[in-house]
């Protein structure tokens, strides 16, 4: 049988990142066995429903590049599937209306909690006759249908967390349908399944004490149970609990809006809770596919680690031609108003520019700071030319013969000035940093920045020398030096 999987998310707030791996994980399975990927945005919440958010999924999921084959599938039109299903489990006995109105089932809940007891549905209207229930439902009484939790235990196998199995009495009469004609997420999930022909349900694990539950319903339907795989949850940190926003971000969307690269963060997803059996860390989209298999999915939660992030971002931008890098930038220099939306990014300053900084960016959204002192001629304070076991009369004097001496040279490309520069100290018995170091921070004004070989090229004879000049008079009348 084809591998046919789907990714179901609620659309009532971003996208997590977890949620993305989800997709992942489906994605990869689907795509390694030439099966079938699917997209249903389960929006039968109506309360929680929000349109923005099921946009914004299509969106992060076409970012990353997990294109879905079907769908999305949007369960909210699909209304009368589950009612009809719904019908039959109540006619087949394994489901009732319930009556009970929200009031009493709060104050119900309460005691539950003032008791310490799991708050749990009392079972009243299980006990309704059935001359009493159809006299509500002719009355038109507003009600929920609850399934029929039978007596005994349950068991299912789950390829992550192994045989599992419960005693009944441990399960809630979970409603189904609510009183506003929706199904629940339990009832709606498992019809779709079937009706869709889904062979391996991959969800986060928030779901696996529920699915006991869905075992009882599939049984009471006669049919088959697709293979269950539940994923642990992305944690914090070591002991800590799961990721979530009081941790810093954990929308995809604000992972795009920093800059991460989408190659970058599905490699990065790929390798929490997954492994591929030995120390690769870097992954095509092919390799992945090639490599995945639910199997090798960990029970243990996976801890999100922002450096590792950093890090592999950092590797796919430095894999990144510096053409397409620069569009990729351009939103962001125009954020920060160091170039207008009409500029053209493809121009030698602004690609050489970038190419000096590029090593060093672990996110777009860094680069117009990285960028920064390009654009602005930067205020330096004598105290960040003076590099430490320096004097400033020799910084001053070292500082004064590298203009002298920049002044001279026609050809303003780093090579020629570096095979310059070096000779000068040679000949003057001076230390490197004497003077790189000043030329460097007159410069980018920046403790840390590309070097000044490249610096020097990027900024041209006349601005170069520009700076330099007013790092000398800096230096003549500093205003602080500690
Ligand atoms: N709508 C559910 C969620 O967003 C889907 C769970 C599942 O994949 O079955 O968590």
């Amino acid at each position: 049988m084809s591998v046919r999987v789907r990714f179901a998310p609620s659309p009532t707030g971003e996208l997590h990142i977890g949620g993305l791996r989800t997709a992942l994980f489906n994605f990869l399975l689907a795509r390694k066995h030439s099966g079938t990927f699917i997209l249903r945005i389960e929006d039968t919440d109506r309360k929680r429903f929000d349109q923005h958010s099921a946009d914004h999924i299509q969106q992060a999921l076409r970012w990353a590049g997990l294109d879905w084959d079907e769908g999305p599938i949007f369960q909210s039109q699909r209304i009368e599937i589950y009612q009809k299903y719904s019908q039959e489990l109540v006619d087949r006995g394994a489901a009732y209306p319930c009556f009970c109105t929200p009031e009493r089932l709060e104050q119900m809940r309460k005691a539950q909690e003032a008791q310490k007891l799991p708050p749990r549905y009392d079972r009243r209207c299980r006990a309704l006759s059935p001359r009493e229930r159809n006299q509500f439902l002719v009355e038109g009484y507003p009600h929920t249908i609850r399934m029929m939790v039978p007596e005994g235990t349950t068991s299912f196998h789950d390829i992550v967390y192994g045989n599992i199995t419960v005693r009944n009495q441990e399960l809630d009469d979970q409603v189904l349908m609510r009183s506003d004609g929706y199904p629940t997420y339990h009832l709606g999930h498992l019809v779709d399944d079937h009706l869709m022909q889904i062979t391996q349900v991959i969800r986060g694990e928030e779901w696996l004490p529920s699915t006991p539950k869905h075992v009882i319903l599939y049984h009471a339907f006669g049919w088959e149970i697709p293979q269950l795989c539940h994923v642990p949850n992305i944690l914090a940190g070591r002991g800590q609990g799961k990721l979530s926003k009081r941790h810093g971000a954990v929308s995809v969307i604000a992972y795009m809006q920093e800059g991460y690269l989408p190659q970058a963060v599905i490699n990065f997803l790929a390798l929490l809770g997954w492994s591929p059996g030995n120390d690769q860390e870097i992954f095509t989209m092919e390799e992945l596919i090639q490599a995945f298999s639910l199997e090798r999915v960990a029970h243990t939660g996976a801890i999100f680690n922002r450096e590792k992030l950093n890090f592999t971002n950092g590797y796919y931008i430095r894999q990144t031609p510096l053409a397409e890098l620069a569009c990729q930038i351009k939103p962001y220099l125009v954020q920060a108003g160091q170039i207008s939306a009409e500029d053209t990014i493809q121009q030698p300053f602004l690609l050489q520019a970038l190419q000096t900084v590029q090593e060093r960016m672990k996110t777009l959204s860094e680069a117009p700071d990285l960028l920064s002192f390009y654009f602005n001629p930067p205020e330096v304070p004598a105290s960040l030319l003076v590099p430490k076991k320096s004097t400033m009369e020799e910084i001053r004097a070292s500082l004064a013969g590298a203009i002298s001496l920049l002044s001279t040279i026609e050809d303003f490309t780093a090579p020629v000035l570096e095979k310059a520069l070096r000779q000068y100290t040679v000949e003057n018995g001076l230390a490197t940093a004497r003077v790189l170091w000043p030329i460097r921070a007159a410069l980018t004004g920046k403790e840390a920045s590309p070097g000044a070989f490249e610096v020097l090229q990027v900024l041209g004879k006349d601005e170069s020398l520009r700076r330099l000049e007013k790092a000398l008079t800096v230096l003549d009348s500093p205003k602080t030096l500690d």
